[in-house]
């Protein structure tokens, strides 16, 4: 093949938006992982690498575009989009475990089947939620920043932003103002090389995405998966429910006045990448880059809400517990009351806090919820089969509400350019990723 040749393949392979590419590794690469079997998970660390890519570039970002965040609204600003943002995330959370019971009484998934008899569950791994709320104040920044606890990197850094914003209106000394100043100028240039990175990472996220999927269903196979599809089928209905109604219909159309379609398009890198790697953290560099470039909001707004709501808003996880627990109470043959039920909201609702935005903490913190009703914990172990699968269906829903409640809550203050990126046009919108990791 001739070189010319090759770079017109290049060129053409690269004109295609990178979430098709993608798309396409994720379906050719479940494929080959089904059809191969057991040795496609050879592919695995090609797929860990991507995975170790966007979790190396998420706490420089959550510092930078949280800082120029900082340097673009008000202090009381911060307080008002703070407040509306846990409000919202909270609301959607509490909503997504009430589709979650509904669904899951409807459909009645677990019904004929029973628990097999080896498998247990040691449930030591649930983590303390005062543990949780305690850490948000870091003993050390460093340490919490190398740790990748974003929730109190999140801390510092809006302590230290905020110190230079009054540092800067205070001062009479001239070199501490342009000190602060140019501090803010290099993080406007480390947002933007950072974003170029994400995009960078997405180029190799085609290669990455394939091997993640071939190694899964290489793992799993589908005979694993058919006594559990009722409940994949419950989780999906759930899921597919709650999007499109609160967050495409109530967040995005009631709330916010705008076309689903475009919101879709313009948070279309951030869903495949969630779906294929299943941590709302470690996607949260895709999410940032979307909710900048397409869906053309202020990192006043974002730079807070979505590193937040990677940690703490988890409505896809918070169903989860819903659904499975109907599903647990159908393996040993028991009906959850009414009152049973109403408790599973509010400790699901928690439990997602609990949860951090890494694969499989959902499945973790089933624990709570099924100690809670006294429903037998070899259930967890029981579903760890199909949780890969699962827990992207979660991930992909966390990830879009993170997105959605950051839309609204930028419309409300004012903090976003409906009128550009995807809200413009959306195919447009779906390119602004591929124009910023550039032709060079
Ligand atoms: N993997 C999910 C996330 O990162 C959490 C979960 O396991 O439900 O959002």
């Amino acid at each position: 093949m001739s070189t010319s040749n090759t770079k017109s393949y290049w060129r053409r392979y690269r004109s295609v938006p990178i979430v098709y590419r993608i798309g396409t590794a994720f379906v050719l690469g479940s494929v080959v992982g089904l059809l191969v079997g057991e040795p496609a998970t050879v592919l695995e660390p090609l797929g860990d690498i991507f995975v170790r890519l966007l979790s190396m570039i998420v706490v420089p970002i959550v510092v930078f575009t949280l800082l120029m965040g900082i340097r673009r609204i008000s202090p009381s600003t911060l307080g008002r989009v703070g407040g509306e943002v846990i409000g919202l995330y909270a609301v959607t959370s509490a909503i997504a475990v009430f589709i979650g019971l509904a669904v899951a009484n409807l459909v009645n998934p677990g019904q004929g089947l029973t628990l097999a008899e080896d498998v247990e569950f040691d449930p030591a791994d649930t983590p303390d939620f005062a543990e949780v709320l305690v850490g948000i104040v870091p003993e050390n920044p460093i340490g919490a920043m190398a740790e990748g606890n974003v929730l109190a990197t999140i801390f510092f850094v809006i302590v230290f932003g905020l110190a230079l914003l009054l540092l800067e209106e205070s001062t009479e000394d001239e070199t501490v103002r342009s000190g602060v100043e140019s501090i803010f100028d290099i993080v406007e240039a480390g947002t933007e090389a950072l974003f170029k990175i994400v995009w960078g990472v997405m180029e190799y996220g085609v290669i990455g995405v394939f091997a993640l999927m071939a190694a899964v269903f290489g793992e799993a196979g589908a005979d694993a998966i058919v006594p559990f599809a009722m409940l994949i089928a419950a989780l999906t209905v759930a899921i597919l429910l709650h999007i499109g109604v609160v967050y495409l219909g109530g967040l995005i159309v009631a709330l916010t006045r705008q076309s689903p379609v475009s919101f879709l398009a313009g948070s279309k890198d951030a869903i495949v990448t969630a779906l294929s790697i299943r941590s709302s953290s470690g996607t949260l560099p895709v999410t940032m880059a979307n909710a900048d470039d397409n869906l053309q909001i202020n990192e006043g707004v974002y730079g807070f809400s979505l590193p937040l709501g990677a940690t703490v808003n988890m409505d896809g996880t918070a169903m989860y517990q819903g659904v499975v627990a109907i599903f647990a109470a159908n393996l040993v043959g028991v009906q959850l009351s009414l009152v049973e039920q109403l408790t599973v909201v509010v400790i699901a609702v928690l439990a997602s806090i609990g949860a951090g935005g890494v694969p499989g903490t959902g499945l973790i913190m089933l624990t709570l919820v099924l100690t809670q009703l006294g429903l037998p914990l070899e259930v967890v172990g029981f579903v760890a089969g199909v949780d890969p699968i699962l827990d992207r269906l979660r991930t992909m829903t966390n990830v879009t509400g993170d997105l959605a409640v950051t839309t609204v809550v930028a419309h409300w203050n004012d903090a976003i350019d409906l009128t550009g990126g995807s809200w413009a046009d959306p195919t447009q919108g779906l390119e602004v990723g591929d124009t910023t990791a550039g032709d060079d």
